[in-house]
């Protein structure tokens, strides 16, 4: 049984101060028990929210991290670093650290390796651009990233995957639910050749572009999502919290 993943990546966005009051906003409303509901602060931020959110079922992750242990990497973060604050997943890939941080599929690896060492559960985001999908590359595109994330990859059922498609990425633009779900499925019945049905199954597949309180039961509907990655719409509390209690009637949001 996959339990459904509502996750926030806040970007490089809020001061320690605005994160606390996002946090506060957030925890006093009325959230769904039937997801978990993850935030993925700046590191900055990381250390006064697991403190803020100790009483709540909120979990929490980071964006990015290095995968050697200590040392001179001048500007990294170790995973050992943040298991340390009591962080319990980060995000490894993202399309925006793949684009803009050149970060390419070796590298990715290395940090989903180190990721899985030390107890923290990576999200590992996938997804074509308009171009790969324009030219019909887009399943040959996520399957090469894929293949390459996972090499040598043992305890690949803690991996949660992100299929997020990089025009989707904070354009306003949604896949429709049938590319997601297409995709979703997709992934899956790559990681069940890697591995096994077994692992497939049970593997946690995001969707991630542009989703909002608007898009997220049509996208939550598919068989093949199991939750979702949100960007811009995990900065507002109100927002946030309608689409974790997508299809419930909640006081306070
Ligand atoms: C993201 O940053 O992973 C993302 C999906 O952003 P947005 O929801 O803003 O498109």
């Amino acid at each position: 049984m996959r339990r459904p993943l509502i996750a926030g990546n806040w970007k490089m966005n809020n001061s320690v101060e605005e994160s606390i009051n996002l946090v506060r906003d957030l925890r006093d409303r009325e959230l769904s028990e039937k997801v978990d509901v993850l935030i993925c602060p700046p590191f900055t931020s990381l250390y006064a929210i697991i403190n803020e959110i100790k009483n709540s079922s909120i979990k929490v992750g980071a964006q990015n991290m290095y995968y050697e242990d200590k040392g001179a990497f001048t500007g990294e973060v170790s995973p050992a670093m943040l298991k340390s604050i009591g962080v319990e997943y980060v995000i490894i890939g993202h399309s925006e650290r793949r684009q803009y941080f050149n970060e390419t599929d070796q590298l990715i690896n290395k940090k989903l390796k180190a990721a899985l060492t030390h107890g923290l559960i990576p999200i590992l985001c996938v997804g074509e651009t308009l171009e790969q999908r324009e030219e019909g590359m887009e399943k040959e595109t996520v399957k090469a990233q894929i293949v390459k994330a996972f090499k040598n990859i043992e305890k690949a059922e803690k991996v949660v995957i992100a299929y997020e498609p990089v025009w989707a990425i904070g354009t306003g633009k949604v896949a429709t639910s049938e590319q997601a779900e297409e995709m979703s499925e997709f992934i899956r019945s790559i990681i069940a050749t890697i591995y096994n049905s077994e692992v497939a199954d049970n593997i946690i597949i995001q969707y991630g572009g542009s989703v909002k309180s608007l898009n997220i039961s049509e996208i939550m509907s598919q068989p093949n999502i199991d939750g979702v990655l949100v960007g811009g719409a995990s900065l507002n509390a109100e927002e946030f919290a309608k689409i974790v209690n997508f299809g419930e009637d909640k006081k306070g949001c």
